[in-house]
């Protein structure tokens, strides 16, 4: 698509320099490379990004299991097998993924996803990727031990600089969802929820818009603050997470917010599905969505996690800053979830307990709690 022209009839998309399609609205889901984002100079004067990461990743084959080279070694104590889920191996800003696609018995698919993400300021910009990896590997020996033997079976595909967001989402007939919109890192995997959920919200927006024939900017209002909201929160949890990876108190601590905030958003999903199975109403479905208090957040209706969220982020923002040490950081992190109790689905104060997804009668009997009653729960 080369060109776009939205006017008061319509939109006329150019298509390889000759056909010309007209259209009501357009929805942008060309993702980094958006057309429409591009020629409305969407990523100009957009919010300046807190997260300042690149990535490399590749595919390869004999990729070692985590259980056969690290758990084999030492105890770790986790409660599952760590081999069959998307393995992250952090250290001092930065992360690697190791996501095998044979890890479970009816596999056919021998490949292994390794992706290294570096944050810029710490690690330089982007260079010769098999060097950088074999680097890596080399300062990392126990990290290493899973790709002896292992074989890369594609090129290394380089992202300079994977964090970009737009000014504004929306205009008169076109919109930017998904990845056209921004991204931040794929640190927390909520790549495919987020989309998910944009377009749960942008669909009933279309039909109005389409009921009423009316395509302008205002009556997409509700989704641009959504969609610029979710990049928002996505940068600022991802952002203090890098910082957070600098020794394992500091991560054993931060990485609760996300935690707790996500089991939130995710309940909240439950119950509108379990209130849907129950009446079978849609009226009463699409009016859940709306109800959001908190739309594009973690946990989209807590207003007791949603400060607990600012002040944990400001908190690490002055470690970032160098304004406050990491001792008093984690302190701030514990009290912060030690006044949360009974506030929030789960207890995530104990820091000493490393594996919180563990399913006691207690964990399971607070999710199902907060499933019935959410944010307003007795
Ligand atoms: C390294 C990495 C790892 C990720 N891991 C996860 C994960 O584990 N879990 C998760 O949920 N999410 C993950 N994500 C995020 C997930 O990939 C995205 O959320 C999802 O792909 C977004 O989909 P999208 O359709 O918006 O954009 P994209 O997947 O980027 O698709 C856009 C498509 O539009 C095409 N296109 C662009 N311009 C044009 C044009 N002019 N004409 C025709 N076609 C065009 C592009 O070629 C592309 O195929 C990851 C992302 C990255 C970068």
């Amino acid at each position: 698509m080369e060109e776009i022209r939205p006017d008061a009839d319509g939109v006329t998309l150019s298509i390889n320099g000759k056909e010309n399609v007209c259209v009501r609205y357009v929805v942008d889901v060309g993702g980094f490379r958006s057309s429409v984002a591009d020629q409305m100079k969407l990523r100009e004067g957009a919010r300046a990004m807190q997260s300042f990461t690149r990535s490399i990743f590749t595919h390869m084959v004999g990729v070692k299991e985590y259980e056969d080279v690290i758990a084999a070694t030492q105890e770790t104590g986790s409660p599952t097998h760590i081999a069959q889920s998307t393995l992250h191996h952090l250290f001092d800003c930065g992360w690697l993924w190791i996501i095998p696609f044979d890890n479970h018995p009816h596999t056919t698919n021998p490949l292994c996803s390794v992706g290294l993400q570096l944050r810029i300021d710490k690690h330089g910009p982007a260079g010769d990727s098999e060097a950088e990896f074999r680097d890596f590997l080399a300062h990392h020996p126990s990290v290493a031990r899973h790709f002896e033997g292992a074989a890369r079976v594609r090129e290394w595909t380089v992202a300079p600089r994977i964090n970009y967001n737009s000014r504004e989402t929306t205009g008169d007939r076109y919109c930017l969802l998904g990845h056209a919109a921004g991204f931040v890192d794929p640190l927390f995997s909520r790549g495919l929820a987020n989309t998910f959920e944009s377009i749960n919200r942008l669909a009933p927006e279309i039909l109005h818009a389409a009921r009423l024939d009316r395509w302008q900017k205002e009556g997409f209002a509700a989704y641009e603050h959504y969609s610029l909201k979710v990049v928002e929160t996505n940068d600022r949890l991802v952002a203090n997470s890098y910082s957070a990876f600098k020794t394992f108190p500091l991560w054993n601590a931060w990485f609760r917010v996300w935690l707790s905030g996500s089991y939130i958003g995710v309940l909240r999903l439950r119950r509108i599905l379990a209130n849907y199975l129950e009446s079978r109403d849609e009226e009463q479905l699409e009016a859940a969505f709306d109800t959001a208090t908190y739309p594009g957040t973690l946990s989209v209706e807590s207003h007791r996690f949603e400060s607990l969220f600012d002040a944990a982020s400001t908190a690490m923002e002055a470690l970032e800053a160098g304004m406050a040490g990491e001792q008093e950081t984690v302190d701030v992190l514990h009290r912060l979830f030690a006044d949360a109790r009974g506030h929030l689905p789960l207890d995530f104060s104990d820091f000493a307990n490393h594996f919180i997804s563990r399913s006691t009668h207690e964990f399971t009997a607070s999710l199902l709690e907060w499933g019935q009653y959410g944010a307003g729960r007795p």
